[in-house]
Formats: C-alpha cells, sequence, structure tokens
C-alpha cells in the first residue's frame, strides 16, 4: 500500500466508531496466530459492516465465510437482542477460534454456525435476511450471490469482500481462476438493471449490492 493511502487509513480509522475491544482481540490474534489472516474484513470494513447492520435496523443476517468469526461478532454487535446471524464455513479449525472469542460477547450468542460446503447449506436455509455478507471462496461468489438474491429481503443489502483482489481485477495481465470469478460477479452486477450497486474501495473493496427499488 502507498504512504498516502496507508496515512487515509490510519486518519478514517481515528474518526470512525470501530468494533469492540474483543473484535479487535480477535482481529490481533488471527493477525499473529492464523495463516491467512488477510481475508480478514478489516477494522474499516467491520466498521461499515457495524453501521449498515445498525442503520437498515437488520434483524436477521447470513454471513458466507466465518473464518475465525470476527467480521460476524462486527455485526452481531448491532443486531438487536432477538437478531440472529447465521454464519457458514467449511472449515472446523478456524471457526473453533471464532467460537471462543463469541462467548466471551454478550453478542456471542447471536450467531449460529453452520459447517459445510456453504452452496449446499445455502439450498437448505430459507429467507429472509436483511444483510448477506459473501466472503468465502471466490470461484462460487456468482453462485452465492444468485442464492443470496433468492434469500435477501427487498430492502436488503449484499456485501462481497475482497472484489478488488488487491488491484488484479483491473490488471488486464492477471488471469487466474480468482480474479476472472471476481471480475465476472462485478460485470454480472453492473449488467443487472434489477439491481444496484456501489464499489468501496476499502481495504480489498467491498461491493455493495441491493435490489432496484421500483416504488
Ligand atoms: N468473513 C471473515 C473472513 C472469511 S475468510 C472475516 O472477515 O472475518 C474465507 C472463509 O471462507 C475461510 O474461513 C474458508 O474456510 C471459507 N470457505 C472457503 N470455501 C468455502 C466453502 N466452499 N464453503 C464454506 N466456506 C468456505
Ligand atoms: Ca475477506
Amino acid at each position: 500500500m502507498l504512504q498516502r493511502d496507508l496515512a487515509a487509513e490510519e486518519y478514517c480509522l481515528s474518526k470512525s466508531t470501530l468494533p469492540s475491544s474483543i473484535c479487535e482481540e480477535i482481529f490481533n490474534y488471527t493477525t499473529n496466530n492464523i495463516p491467512r489472516s488477510t481475508m480478514l474484513i478489516g477494522p474499516l470494513g467491520g466498521s461499515l459492516l457495524g453501521f449498515l447492520t445498525a442503520s437498515i435496523r437488520a434483524k436477521r443476517i447470513l454471513e458466507i465465510g466465518s473464518y475465525t468469526g470476527y467480521s460476524a461478532l462486527c455485526m452481531a454487535e448491532h443486531l438487536p437482542d432477538n437478531g440472529e446471524l447465521i454464519t457458514l464455513d467449511i472449515s472446523e479449525e478456524t471457526t473453533q477460534v471464532g467460537k471462543k472469542f463469541w462467548k466471551k460477547s454478550p453478542h456471542g450468542k447471536k450467531i449460529k454456525l453452520i459447517l459445510g460446503p456453504a452452496l449446499e447449506t445455502l439450498e437448505n436455509l430459507s429467507g429472509s435476511f436483511d444483510f448477506i455478507l459473501i466472503d468465502a471462496d471466490k470461484t462460487n461468489y456468482l453462485a452465492y450471490l444468485r442464492r443470496s438474491l433468492e434469500l435477501l429481503s427487498p430492502h436488503g443489502i449484499i456485501a462481497l469482500d475482497n472484489c478488488l483482489w488487491g488491484g488484479s481485477v483491473f490488471d488486464p495481465s492477471i488471469h487466474d481462476a480468482d480474479t476472472k470469478a471476481l471480475r465476472e460477479v462485478a460485470d454480472w452486477v453492473k449488467s443487472r438493471d434489477d439491481l444496484t450497486s456501489l464499489l468501496l474501495p476499502i481495504r480489498d473493496g467491498i461491493l455493495l449490492v441491493q435490489k432496484r427499488n421500483k416504488s
């Protein structure tokens, strides 16, 4: 990251309401102990998720890709007491870490983890969800998005993390499967008249998607 971008991120963080200290503990623990911690949505992303959760008064949230439970808790903290967050992952190992931290938070009881390949789990879920975070394997993003649109409440929001993929998506010399999948999903959203979108350059790019309001 450029020096100027780093300074800008620092400044943004200093002027934002950040996720709780337990979220920060998860972030630090993961960064120091768990492989592939760059997958975390990060404090500014977590702050955005919490802000959106509170703004739309979400009651039911779906997350695809739990990892060590960071983004899940960032959102659950802004759900009402009777709110629910269902999070999906295939990894027993990283989600065990998440469970330990969730137990320490008064908001952890709102989180329900379902282990297994997310595409299969999604088939058995029924709507509706006010907010959906897509953040698992990139090659399935389009399939996750299609199913998420079926499960989304009419005014709900879908967020897809890592849509800049370290800048690969706008580097025409890069053609690996993940990069192609992320370009494809962004193109697909942009081509749909019934959807509105906003790609935010926060950390690795967060794409927000909503159904176009006809009324
Ligand atoms: N949202 C998290 C980070 C998720 S990292 C945060 O910001 O805190 C991506 C996760 O997707 C990993 O934990 C990985 O195990 C999971 N994953 C990868 N392929 C999957 C699949 N097919 N089904 C479910 N989860 C999957
Ligand atoms: Ca991510």
